[in-house]
């Protein structure tokens, strides 16, 4: 089992298979011009699955692929097949555009769950927040991958004076839909131009959606970062991640690995320890996973302070969020 100071015992592992995106969202993608990493800095299929298998020795029960956009990476289908052999819950993070193309290998693989990046409802405000025109793409394969019967999450980064005013239409959606609608606090990443007024706590959330919904709460599990709640007699639900304003850090079971194979042990660590630099070398893996276990903070990686309203954004060390993988 792998645990870390704070007898946190980490069995969810989320690797990033590529920093790269067919979208440019505002609050992921740095502004200045980004750089790519080389494609040889990658983690190959036999790469990730190397390093997978030794994970999941040592306990993982649950592995997210996630990125930049996972989907983008032409062989994404090789590498959900190759990690459908071990048992654990596979899932992944993807923005649902290419979607179409792998539903039938999502059912063959043992998918049953998605979280798809959702912000807005309208067309017009998907452009202006991704630079892409792929709103209907997007919504029509949500509703493929509904209609097949997987379990939707979308995922809305509620920016102040942005998509606020979205959140009712989306709890709306929940009425008639099996679709599980989740409000994410707006996080600072690298070159994201996070500032804190522009955060829409989860406690703002709830007061406006109290305003015209009756919902209950529904039990979270153990390592849930999502508060989920039901309107009652809807068909889905929705559900608030509030990093910024409430931090779940108590119960996190969570490790990454980028897509050139650097393990963070958390979201907002500045530390990092390179897996795939000692997996070509021929080191040995555990003690390293142990290693940067070792130095996880007992929250927000020791860099974001609990009241955002005093985070200086400029000073965080760390990557950009499609660098990291989210
Ligand atoms: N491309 C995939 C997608 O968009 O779902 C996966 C990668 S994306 C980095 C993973 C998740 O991180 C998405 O749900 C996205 O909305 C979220 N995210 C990215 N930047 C964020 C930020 N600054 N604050 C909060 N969530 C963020
Ligand atoms: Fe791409 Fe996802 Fe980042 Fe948007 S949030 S730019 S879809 S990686």
């Amino acid at each position: 089992m792998l645990t870390d100071r704070f007898e946190r015992v980490h069995d969810y592992l989320r690797i990033s298979l590529t920093d790269t995106c067919n979208l440019r969202c505002v609050y992921c993608m740095p502004e200045e011009k980004i750089k790519c990493m080389p494609s040889s800095q990658l983690m190959s299929v036999d790469e990730i699955d190397q390093l997978a298998r030794i994970f999941v020795n040592n306990g993982v029960r649950k592995i997210r692929l996630t990125g930049g956009e996972p989907l983008a990476r032409k062989d994404a289908g090789e590498i959900i097949q190759c990690l459908s052999k071990y048992p654990v819950e596979l899932t992944l993070t993807t923005n649902g555009v290419f979607a179409d193309q792998y539903l039938d290998l999502f059912l063959k693989a043992g998918i049953r769950s998605l979280n798809v990046s959702l912000d807005t409802l309208s067309p017009a405000s998907f452009f202006a927040l991704t630079k892409r025109d792929l709103w209907e793409k997007t919504w029509r394969n949500i509703m493929l991958m509904i209609d097949a019967g997987l379990h939707v999450k979308t995922n809305t980064v509620v920016m102040k004076g942005v998509n606020d005013h979205e959140i009712v239409d989306f709890v709306a959606l929940t009425k008639d839909l099996p679709i599980h609608v989740r409000f994410i606090e707006f996080m600072p990443f690298q070159g994201n131009s996070w500032e804190h007024d522009k955060v829409f706590p989860m406690s703002q959330m709830l007061e406006l959606l109290a305003e015209k919904f009756s919902f209950i709460k529904l039990l979270d599990a153990k390592h849930d970062t999502a508060k989920k709640f039901k309107v009652l007699n809807y068909e889905g639900t929705f559900a608030l991640i509030s990093t910024m304003s409430e931090h779940f850090c108590a119960g996190c079971n969570r490790m990454r690995l980028t897509a050139d194979g650097k393990m963070k042990n958390c979201l907002f660590s500045q530390s990092e320890v390179d897996l795939l630099g000692a997996l070509r070398s021929g080191q040995e893996i555990e003690p390293l996973i142990q290693f940067c276990l070792d130095m996880k903070e007992k929250a927000l990686g020791g860099q974001l302070l609990p009241d955002y309203e005093k985070i200086d954004a400029g000073a965080l060390k760390n990557r950009s969020m499609i660098a990291i993988g989210g």
